[in-house]
C-alpha cells in the first residue's frame, strides 16, 4: 500500500520510472506519449541530456546556498536571462519553487507597493470566476472556483471575481469578437466602481486561461481594455503566465500577442521543464523602486528562493529552447494540432469548442452541440477520458470545470515544444480513440 497522500486519497497510478523525449514508461514497460507536459511542464520533453548535463554540473559545484547569505552564478544567470526577454518595465525577478508561491509572492508584493506608498487602504482583489491561480491561501482566495475555495472561506484574502473571457460560453451570437472582448473588459471597471477604486490593489488573470477551461485565450483587444481600465484606475495588472507562459503560446510570454505588458507575472511550469521546481514572480520597475526607496525590503521569504540546482535547469531548459528555435517548432506543430483537431472533431455531436494557442489547446466536451448543455457531472467524463487515453499510452490533462454551477468537461492538450509531425497525429488519433470509448452508449 502507498503511503503518499495525493489529492486523491483512492488513486491508483501507474508507477512512472523513466521517460525518454516525448515518452514516459511505466513499470511494465509500456510508452506513453506526453501529450499534456504532465500539466503542461515538460516543455522539452522527458530527460534530455543537455539539461541533465547542466544539473549534473552545477550539483559537482554547489547544490544549495541560503540566499540571506550568498547568491549564486546560476541564479544571477536566470535572472538575466529572464530580463533580457521580458515584457517591457518589467526589472526583476523573483525565483521561487513552483507557481503557486510566485503567485502568492505576486499578491504580496502588490499589497507591499501600496504600503510603501502610504496607501494603506487596499485591500481588495479583483480575479476571475473559473480560474485557479495556484492552492495556498492567497493563491486560492483569488482562484475562481467556489468550490475549491469552499472549506477554507473564512482564512482567505479578500477577493472579488468578474467573468472570465471565454467566447465559446458568453459571446452574444450577434456580437463581435472584439464587441464581447470589451464588453468582458468592462465588468472590470464596473467592478471597480463597485468596490470603490482606491480600495482595490490588483486585477488578477491567466493570459490564456489553463488549469480550468482548458486553454481559452482572450478575445481581440480585451488585454488592452483591461490594461487601460487599470491604469484609468491605479491599479496593478498581475498576469498569471504559470502554464500558458515560456513559450507554450508560440511566444516567450503570451502576453506578448495581446499587446500588453503586466506589472506583475508569474511562470513556474515551463520554467524549469519539470527538471526542477522552479517559478518565478516578475516584478514592475515601479514596484522595486517603491521597495528600494521604502523599507528596503520584500518582506517574504523561501529558505529554496533562487536554488542554484532549480535555476541550473531552468537556464539550460531556456537556452536549449533558444538555441533550437523551439519557439518556431511550437508554431508550427501548433497550427498542424489545430488543424488535425478540427479535422477530426469539428463536426463530433459531443464536442462544443476547440480553441487555443501554440501547442496549447482545449477541447471542450457538451452533451448537446445546440444548447451548449455540458454532461452531467456524475458521469465525470473528463476523467473518464483521461483513462481511456492513458489505456490507448496517451497523456492527456482532463478539467471538470464548472460553468453557471454545473459541470464542464475539458482535455488540455500541452505536448513538448519537440514534438514531431507523427506525434501530434498519434496525439490526435488517439484522444479520438478516448473519446469514442469515453462516450460510447451516450445519446446524442
Ligand atoms: N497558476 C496557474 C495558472 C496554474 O495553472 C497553476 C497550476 O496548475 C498554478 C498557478 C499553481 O502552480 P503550482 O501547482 O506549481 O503551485
Amino acid at each position: 500500500m502507498s503511503h503518499l497522500l495525493h489529492r486523491q486519497i483512492h488513486h491508483d497510478y501507474p508507477v512512472g520510472v523513466s521517460g525518454q523525449g516525448v515518452y514516459l514508461f511505466d513499470a511494465a514497460g509500456k510508452a506513453y506519449l506526453d501529450a499534456s507536459g504532465g500539466a503542461a511542464v515538460s516543455c522539452l520533453g522527458h530527460q534530455h541530456p543537455e539539461v541533465l548535463a547542466a544539473m549534473h554540473a552545477q550539483l559537482d559545484k554547489l547544490a544549495y546556498a541560503h540566499t540571506s547569505f550568498f547568491t549564486s552564478e546560476a541564479a544571477e544567470a536566470l535572472g538575466d536571462e529572464l530580463i533580457a526577454h521580458a515584457p517591457a518595465n518589467i526589472s526583476h525577478v523573483y525565483l521561487v519553487s513552483g507557481g503557486s508561491e510566485a503567485v502568492e509572492a505576486a499578491l504580496k508584493m502588490a499589497r507591499q507597493y501600496f504600503v510603501e506608498r502610504g496607501e494603506t487602504g487596499r485591500k481588495h482583489f479583483i480575479a476571475r470566476r473559473q480560474s485557479y491561480h495556484g492552492n495556498t491561501l492567497g493563491a486560492l482566495a483569488v482562484g475562481g472556483n467556489a468550490w475549491r475555495r469552499q472549506q477554507f472561506a473564512p482564512i482567505l484574502i479578500d477577493s472579488d471575481y468578474i467573468d472570465p473571457c471565454y467566447e465559446y460560453r458568453y459571446r452574444q451570437a450577434d456580437e463581435t469578437a472584439e464587441a464581447y472582448g470589451r464588453r468582458a473588459a468592462d465588468a472590470l471597471e464596473a467592478k471597480l466602481l463597485e468596490l470603490g477604486p482606491e480600495t482595490v490593489i490588483a486585477f488578477v488573470a491567466e493570459t490564456v486561461v489553463g488549469a480550468t477551461l482548458g486553454a481559452v485565450p482572450a478575445a481581440p483587444g480585451y488585454l488592452r481594455r483591461v490594461r487601460e481600465i487599470c491604469d484609468r484606475h491605479g491599479i496593478l495588472l498581475i498576469l498569471d503566465e504559470v502554464m500558458c507562459g515560456m513559450g507554450r503560446t508560440g511566444t516567450l510570454h503570451a502576453c506578448e500577442q495581446d499587446g500588453v505588458a503586466p506589472d506583475l507575472m508569474t511562470v513556474a511550469k515551463g520554467l524549469g521543464g519539470g527538471y526542477a521546481p522552479i517559478g518565478a514572480t516578475f516584478v514592475g520597475k515601479q514596484i522595486y523602486d517603491a521597495f528600494a526607496q521604502g523599507s528596503g525590503l520584500f518582506q517574504h521569504g523561501h529558505t529554496y528562493v533562487g536554488h542554484p540546482l532549480a535555476c541550473a535547469a531552468a537556464l539550460a531548459v531556456q537556452h536549449v529552447i533558444r538555441r533550437d528555435g523551439l519557439l518556431d517548432n511550437v508554431e508550427t506543430r501548433g497550427r498542424q494540432l489545430e488543424q488535425a483537431l478540427r479535422e477530426r472533431f469539428d463536426e463530433h455531436p459531443f464536442v462544443g469548442d476547440i480553441r487555443g494557442r501554440g501547442l496549447f489547446w482545449g477541447v471542450e466536451l457538451v452533451a448537446d452541440r445546440e444548447t451548449k448543455a455540458p454532461f452531467d457531472a456524475k458521469l465525470r467524463l473528463h476523467a473518464r477520458i483521461k483513462s481511456e487515453a492513458l489505456a490507448r499510452g496517451l497523456m492527456v490533462y482532463p478539467m471538470g470545470g464548472t460553468i453557471d454551477g454545473r459541470s464542464g468537461d475539458h482535455v488540455l492538450l500541452a505536448p513538448p515544444f519537440i514534438s514531431t509531425a507523427d506525434n501530434v497525429e498519434v496525439i490526435v488519433e488517439r484522444l479520438g480513440e478516448a473519446i469514442e470509448a469515453a462516450t460510447a452508449g451516450m445519446k446524442v
